[in-house]
């Protein structure tokens, strides 16, 4: 006979209400909502800061940096890296 400690009764929640608690609190959504914003990007063409170009979704497309601020600059990752 095995003897287990299966604290079954002091379960109290399937972890769904931790998760949507902390989601509330956190305003940081995760990269999958970012990637789905990009997505929207898919198949277009620009012009870089650099004087690159970019297509995005294309499978040797430039990698693209991003330089945060007031107004962002965004270059390739061979001019930004
Ligand atoms: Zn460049």
């Amino acid at each position: 006979m095995t003897f287990r400690n299966c604290p079954t009764s002091s379960y109290s929640g399937d972890g769904q209400d931790l998760t949507k608690e902390t989601s509330r609190k956190n305003e940081y959504a995760d990269t999958e909502k970012l990637r789905n914003f990009l997505d929207r990007l898919q198949g277009k063409k620009f012009m870089l800061d650099c004087g690159h170009r970019v297509t995005f979704g294309f499978y040797l497309g430039n990698d693209i940096i991003i330089r945060n601020g007031k107004v962002m600059k965004i270059v390739c990752a061979d001019c930004g890296g």
